[in-house]
C-alpha cells in the first residue's frame, strides 16, 4: 500500500472509532428516555405499549433516510434498537415496583397483635379446611400450646372437582373470628371472591389470595384496599415476574403488608403435587422487600416430604412455612394425604428448631 493510502485508511478508522463512540453514546442516550416516557406512563396509568407509535416511527425514519442503507436495513437496524429499549424498559419495570429491594432499605414486617412475619422464623400452621368449631379449636389449641400463633383454615374452599366439599364458607368465618378471640391466634384464610372481601376482612387477621387467583387482578385490588396484610400465593404456572406484578396490584392499592407463598409449580414430575421452585425462595428475596413463606404441604401433597421441604425452604431463605395440620388427618374432609397429625407437627418444629418450651419439654420427658 502507498504511503497516502495507508495513512488515509488511518485517518478513516479514526473517524470510524469517533462515530462508533457517538452513536454508542446516542443509544444510551435514547435508552434513558425511553426510561423518562415509562416513568410518565407509570405515574398516569398509560399502557406501556404503543405498537403504533412503533410503526411510526420506522416510516418517519426510511422517509429521511438518504443512503447508502437501504430503508429495509434501516428498519431492520431501528427495529433492533427498539426490541433493546423495550427489553431494558422490562428489567427496569421489576426494578421499580413498589416492593422490590432496588433503592430502598429495609424489609417488609408484618405485624398482627405483637405477632411478626418477616424477621424471625415463622410456622403458619392449620387445617386444609375449617370444619367445625371443636376441629378449629383443638387445632389453635395445640399451636398456641406448642408457641405458634399463626393459624390457617380454609372458609372457601377452590376445589378441583365442583362435587368435593367447598368449605363451610360464612360459617367458618364466624369460627375462625371465635377461635383467634378464644385463644388468641393470628388467623389466615382464603378469600376467592370480590364479594365475600368485606366479610373475610372483617373475620381474619390476614386474607390469603390462592394459587389459582393469583393473577384474579379485581380480587388482588380488592384485598389491597383493605388495608390488611395478605399472603399471596404463587400461581402454579406463574413466573416469578409475573407474581412480583401480581404483590404490585396490592402494593398499588397503597397496601405494602404482603406475603409471598411459593407453593409449588407444574412440572413433568408424577411424584408430588407440585414441584417445589425452591430457588424462587432466594431469587424473590433478592428482587423484593417481601416476606417469602413456603407452602410446604401443597408443594408436595405428601406428609413424608413436609420436614425435608420445610428445611430446606428455611435453608434457602425463606421467613417461614405454612403446613396442613389436622386433629385426625385420616378423616380430613380435604387434602388428607398432606395434612400433618399434632405428633407429626412437633417433630416437624423440633426438626426445624422451633418447639417452644412445652414441645421441647413432652420431648425431653421434662414436664416441671
Ligand atoms: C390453600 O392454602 O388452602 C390452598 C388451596 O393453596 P393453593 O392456593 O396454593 O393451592
Ligand atoms: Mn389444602
Amino acid at each position: 500500500m502507498k504511503d497516502s493510502d495507508c495513512s488515509e485508511l488511518a485517518v478513516l478508522r479514526g473517524k470510524l472509532d469517533v462515530v462508533n463512540q457517538q452513536i454508542l453514546e446516542l443509544l444510551n442516550e435514547r435508552a434513558r428516555l425511553v426510561l423518562d416516557v415509562q416513568q410518565v406512563k407509570r405515574r398516569n396509568d398509560i399502557n406501556m405499549f404503543c405498537p403504533g407509535r412503533e410503526n411510526q416511527m420506522l416510516d418517519d425514519l426510511v422517509a429521511c433516510n438518504k443512503g447508502p442503507f437501504s430503508d429495509a436495513v434501516v428498519r431492520q437496524i431501528f427495529k433492533e434498537i427498539f426490541r433493546a429499549s423495550l427489553e431494558s424498559m422490562q428489567a427496569a419495570g421489576i426494578e421499580s415496583l413498589t416492593v422490590s429491594r432496588s433503592g430502598k432499605p429495609g424489609d417488609v414486617v408484618i405485624n398482627v397483635r405483637g405477632h411478626e412475619i418477616g424477621r424471625a422464623p415463622v410456622v403458619i400452621a392449620g387445617p386444609c379446611a375449617i370444619e367445625s368449631e371443636q376441629q378449629a379449636m383443638e387445632v389453635a389449641r395445640h399451636l398456641v400450646g406448642a408457641g405458634v400463633f399463626f393459624m390457617r383454615g380454609g372458609a372457601f374452599k377452590p376445589r378441583t372437582s365442583p362435587y368435593s366439599f367447598q368449605g363451610l364458607g360464612q360459617g367458618a368465618l364466624e369460627i375462625l373470628d371465635a377461635v383467634r378471640r378464644e385463644t388468641g391466634v393470628v388467623t389466615v384464610t382464603e378469600v376467592t371472591d370480590t364479594r365475600s372481601v368485606d366479610a373475610v376482612a372483617a373475620a381474619v387477621d390476614i386474607l390469603q389470595v390462592g394459587s389459582r387467583n393469583m393473577a384474579n387482578y379485581e380480587l388482588l385490588r380488592a384485598v389491597g384496599a383493605t388495608g390488611k396484610p395478605v399472603l399471596l400465593k404463587r400461581g402454579f404456572a406463574a413466573t416469578l415476574d409475573e407474581f412480583l406484578l401480581a404483590a404490585e396490584y396490592v402494593a398499588r392499592e397503597g397496601n405494602e403488608q404482603i406475603i409471598l407463598c411459593e407453593r409449588g409449580i407444574r412440572t413433568f414430575a408424577r411424584e408430588t403435587r407440585y414441584t417445589l421452585d425452591i430457588s424462587a425462595v432466594p431469587i424473590l428475596r433478592q428482587s423484593c422487600r417481601l416476606p417469602v413463606l413456603v407452602d410446604v404441604s401443597h408443594a408436595s401433597g405428601r406428609r413424608d416430604l413436609v420436614v425435608p421441604l420445610a428445611k430446606a425452604a428455611m435453608a434457602a431463605g425463606a421467613s417461614g412455612v405454612m403446613v396442613e395440620v389436622h386433629p385426625a388427618p385420616a378423616m380430613a374432609l380435604s387434602d388428607s394425604a398432606q395434612q400433618l397429625d399434632f405428633d407429626e407437627f412437633d417433630v416437624l418444629l423440633r426438626e426445624l428448631g422451633m418447639a417452644g418450651p412445652d414441645v421441647r419439654a413432652a420431648a425431653t420427658g421434662d414436664n416441671h
